[in-house]
């Protein structure tokens, strides 16, 4: 299944230019963009892997992270083929890393249209829809879509990206999505181009631009890998970006395992954990989670005012919950989120 792709710009002798994500990729008739599913078929650009879905799960909110949005909700999570990164350490390579034309039709995935999808949240009672897995600004059209519908149906969107949409594809989007985790995988420009094949600023653009000029809630991740992106400096000039952008703003640090290419460094240690968590905090910042590992206290949330215990999680399960939500019981804070 296919569809004539959207940010598109004409080139010459049939070649297109794709504008969905930083890249820009041109891309000439019979080739296809770096993330391996946009295909110009004689001179038109396709989305190929339109409505076709690899992973279909119901997951926990939490896990994408989403901490500060509908807490303890069941979220319905899709993704395709395809990336617009080559992430070493990418922990779904076998979904991302794969290009639509690999092996036959069934590597594709089922067929999941938009409307089975809206569809079957309201069969299942789900009232959120999560675009995750893989990149989901290279299955972008797919994600508007069903975006759309499901607003038309009372569903909240969600996307779980490594930021490098363009600003058109951002705009275009940003109507229907109610929160986004983004990943700011480290603060140096030379981490992005050597490890994910992409670019910082780009990603801080648009962190920045969600934040302060849009509707959408907004949560940060970032993968802490021993020796690459863990040193005092660099998390301490991220974090401090942070809370200058929004110190409302949750920032996830998460632990990594070895997988994919990068088998040659050791799982993070608590200890690198624990310190870049002070970090986030002393930056200012009041919502920093540990995550990957159990940590009961550092994935919990507590009031940045009175220290008030409001959601104690254990991974990514909710244990308990305050029940006034959005204001500390104790202290009336008003906790930033989305909370009905
Ligand atoms: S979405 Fe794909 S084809 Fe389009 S610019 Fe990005 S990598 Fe290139």
């Amino acid at each position: 299944m296919r569809k004539e792709a959207c940010l598109v710009r004409p080139l010459h002798d049939g070649a297109v230019q794709c504008l969905v994500c930083d890249h820009a990729c041109a891309i000439r008739p019979g080739e296809v963009g770096k993330c391996g599913v946009r295909y110009n078929d004689a001179g038109t650009l396709y989305l190929m892997v339109y409505g076709r879905a690899v992973s279909i799960n119901l997951d926990p909110v939490e896990k994408k992270p989403l901490f500060h949005f509908l807490p303890g909700g069941d979220i319905l999570s899709i993704g395709t083929l395809g990336c617009n990164f080559r992430c070493a350490f990418c922990q779904n390579w076998n979904i991302s890393q794969r290009h639509w034309a690999d092996g036959h039709d069934a590597r594709l995935g089922q067929v999941a249209l938009p409307n089975d999808l809206v569809g079957t949240c309201l069969q299942r009672g789900v009232n959120m829809i999560a675009y995750t897995y893989n990149e989901p600004t290279v299955f972008f059209e797919y994600t508007y879509d069903t975006a759309r519908l499901a607003h038309e149906n009372g569903i909240r969107n969600v996307y779980v990206s490594n930021g490098f949409m363009s600003q058109q594809a951002l705009e275009m989007i940003a109507p229907y999505l109610d929160g986004i985790n983004v990943d700011l995988k480290a603060f140096s420009n030379d981490f992005y181009r050597e490890q994910c094949g992409g670019r910082l600023e780009p990603v801080k653009r648009n962190i920045r631009t969600i934040a302060r000029e849009t509707d959408i809630w907004i949560e940060v991740t970032t993968l802490l890998i021993p020796g690459l992106n863990d040193s005092r400096e660099e998390l301490t000039a991220m974090a401090n970006w942070l809370a200058e952008v929004d110190p409302d703003m949750p920032w996830h640090i998460s632990a990594f395992h070895p997988d994919y290419q990068m088998t040659d460094r050791p799982p993070t240690p608590p200890a690198s954990l624990q310190q870049a968590y002070q970090i986030g905090k002393d930056a200012g910042l009041r919502y920093v989670y540990v995550g990957n590992v159990m940590d009961q206290d550092r994935s919990s949330t507590f009031c940045p005012q009175c220290g008030e215990l409001l959601v104690r999680r254990s991974w990514y399960a909710v244990q308990e919950l305050w029940k006034k939500r959005g204001t500390c019981p104790q202290c009336d804070y008003e906790v930033a989120g989305v909370w009905t």
